[in-house]
């Protein structure tokens, strides 16, 4: 099992329980990758930004209940959104966009949307950019108003560099009337079952009272009690696959150091970044692994650098050429027992893009009573002003901006962290798709190598379809059938592992 994430361990788990003896690299000092739980000065709880789980998928879900089975709340979903001047229900509804509007400019959106109506009717554009399919779907005026600017400060890049799929995945919304007919409905009948599977609209989110690592951690323990052969190894980066023919054969591995540092709790990576490696100074001999099957969760490109010359150089390029964009998450801790009237409000303004609040997602027991915890999710790249400013500095920066919003006082700040990762989102820059094809026809010769999950797949999915492709890695391995056979026939699109 290489990496310790969601998608790792609860393919090590399924494995484990079906009595396989199972072994897990893990780069950090901790379990859960993203979905894990930091501890700061005081034992107070910081999640990689709110990790609240929902499920689609039944199995997964009663997976997550069965582990926490001592305190697995649910709550309604309150998420805000600040658009021009006001707070609205996220994600932004048809209505309010034309609340914020001014008849003059409701009546140019309202046009716009109906040329590019007919114009998708009459005479159909080839669509290749993310603004391409925004523009098409909605029309320029709201495309200018919000998904432009927002889309370009999350990800770095104008919608224009985006692939059309990027949009086609994460935005639901294609035509105006069913969105007007979505946003006159309320609670679970919002749901009509035309999402799209990676952008659901979910309405209930299930969050452990002591924060949302406590999943990763059982996950942990689970797969050790299972057999006393199992090992959950931390502080362990994998840095070579050793392949014979078209069989792996073993693993390598380094022991590394915690990356935590001067308020910083944590920095993901793989070890093979040129920029923003933490474990670069790392020398300590490297260990070998032999081993018969490998379930892959770290990022697909840091994956075929660790296959080296087994992988064509076509391959090798394929993988350059995705990127991810890197995270800082500023945690605050606040003297005050609550801060927001929501549990997340997205900014199109500020600093961060996101700020949420724990406790108000159902995690009562993250810090003392009369403190909260504040998490302010910034993307940002490796090297850039976010990455390498301190912890104190962005602690100061996002108090100050949320005091201007009313939410806390800056004299209230009582500690800061950062959580950070080279790793946060993987950009659907245009063109990866067929980076991606190349990648998959590589892989499909591996037969006793799988990869999943957020990064070892490059989808942007959340914890709970992370956990489906574990479980699925782990159903695979244990049917017995040839990779050809499983997934041989599947687009990438529907794969939950390659
Ligand atoms: C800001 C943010 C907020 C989110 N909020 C939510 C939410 O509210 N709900 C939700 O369901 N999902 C949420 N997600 C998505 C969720 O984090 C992911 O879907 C999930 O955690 C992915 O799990 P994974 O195991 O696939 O990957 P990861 O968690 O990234 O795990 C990969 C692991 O591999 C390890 N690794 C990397 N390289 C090596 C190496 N060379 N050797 C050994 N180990 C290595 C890493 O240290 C890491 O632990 C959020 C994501 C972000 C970025």
């Amino acid at each position: 099992m290489l990496g310790g994430g969601i998608c790792g361990l609860a393919a090590g788990f399924s494995l484990a329980e079906h009595g396989e003896q199972v072994t897990l690299l893990e780069a950090q000092h901790f379990l859960g990758g993203l979905a894990t739980t930091l501890r700061g000065e005081t034992g107070a709880g910081f999640d990689f930004g709110p990790h609240a789980y929902h499920a689609r998928n039944q199995r997964v879900l009663d997976m997550f209940k069965e582990i926490a089975s001592d305190g697995f709340p649910a709550r309604g979903k309150n998420v805000r959104i600040k658009f021009r001047g006001k707070y609205y229900k996220y994600p932004l509804e048809a209505l309010d966009i034309a609340k914020s509007m001014s008849p003059l400019l409701a009546a140019r959106a309202f046009a716009d949307y109906t040329v590019e109506s007919l114009r998708r009717r009459i005479r159909p554009r080839q669509l290749v950019s993310a603004e391409d399919w925004v523009v098409q779907a909605m029309g320029r005026t709201l495309y200018s108003l919000f998904f432009g600017p927002y889309t370009t400060k999350v990800w770095g890049v104008p919608p224009a560099n985006l692939a059309a799929s990027f949009a086609q995945h994460r935005i639901p919304h294609i035509s105006l009337a069913k969105v007007v007919v979505s946003s006159l409905r309320k609670g679970r009948a919002k749901i009509t079952g035309t999402e799209h599977r990676y952008a659901p609209l979910v309405v209930e989110l299930f969050y452990p009272p002591r924060g949302a690592g406590l999943i990763s951690q059982r996950m942990a323990e689970r797969i050790k009690k299972a057999n006393s052969g199992n090992e959950v190894c931390t502080g362990a980066l994998a840095t070579a696959i050793e392949v014979d023919g078209d069989r792996v054969v073993a693993v390598r591995y380094r022991e590394v150091p915690r990356t935590e540092q001067d308020g910083q709790l944590a920095l993901l990576a793989t070890g093979t970044e040129e920029k923003g490696n933490p474990f670069v100074a790392a020398r300590s001999q490297e260990q070998r692994i032999a081993c018969d099957r490998v379930v892959n969760s770290i990022p697909l490109p840091a994956l075929v650098d660790l296959l080296g010359d087994a992988v064509s150089d076509e391959a090798k390029a394929a993988a350059r050429f995705l990127r991810f964009r890197a995270l800082t998450i500023v945690g605050l801790r606040v003297k005050r027992p609550q801060a927001l009237p929501a549990q997340s409000i997205y900014f199109t303004n500020k600093t961060f893009n996101r700020l949420s609040e724990t406790r108000n997602y159902g995690g009562s027991e993250v810090c003392a009573p009369d403190e909260t915890i504040l998490l302010c999710d910034i993307t940002c790249d490796v090297g850039d002003r976010i990455w390498n400013a301190s912890a104190d500095e962005l602690g100061r920066i996002c108090a100050a901006e949320l005091a201007e919003e009313g939410f806390m006082k800056e004299s209230e700040l009582a500690e800061s962290v950062v959580l950070r990762s080279t790793f946060g989102y993987p950009v659907y820059m245009v063109g990866y798709e067929r980076a991606i094809d190349t990648l998959m026809k590589e892989l499909l010769r591996f037969d006793n190598l799988v990869t999943g999950g957020r990064q070892g797949l490059y989808k942007y999915v959340d914890m709970d379809i992370a956990s489906e492709m574990g479980l699925a890695m782990a159903d695979h391995f244990l049917s017995g059938k040839r990779k050809a056979e499983a997934i041989g026939n599947i687009p990438y699109e529907d794969r939950v592992f390659a």
